[in-house]
């Protein structure tokens, strides 16, 4: 079983205003939607690029994850999103080669995707997104 494509790219950015006009200006085309995901402590914006979505992170608490990233790394890219036919499947699979899952049951993540978060220790330091969409 193999991963289907690059969903998308995660960059953590100080302040998604601002990231977005300069995306905008970047990718010749606006944000489709943004999304609070209160779970994460983020506020999201999409942007499709042909098969593949450019999403940028804004923190929403000074704790989060992506707050911490930007103050140890600095804004940029965060991680890199896997679709995958079936996540239990897949996650079953990279447990036993050993990569780490940051949660043990796939979790509702933004733009109706369920998503596991491999630990970036374990993958040469990118930290990995599997996602499955949901069907409703
Ligand atoms: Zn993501």
């Amino acid at each position: 079983m193999a991963f289907k494509k690059v969903e998308h790219i995660g960059i953590a950015v100080k302040h998604l205003k601002e990231s977005n006009l300069l995306f905008e200006k970047l990718l010749g085309t606006a944000p489709y939607k943004e999304e609070t995901v209160s779970s994460e402590n983020v506020i999201t914006s999409f942007f499709k690029t042909g098969e593949t979505k450019i999403e940028l992170l804004e923190s929403s608490h000074p704790d989060s994850a992506i707050s911490k990233f930007i103050e140890k790394r600095g804004e940029g890219i965060h991680h890199i999103a896997f679709e995958v036919e079936d996540i239990f499947a897949e996650m079953n699979r990279l447990e036993k080669e050993g990569f780490l899952l940051l949660n043990k049951e796939p979790k509702k993540g933004a733009d109706n995707k369920l998503v596991c978060f491999l630990h970036p220790k374990s993958s040469n330091g990118v930290l990995i997104e599997l996602c499955q969409e949901i069907k409703n």
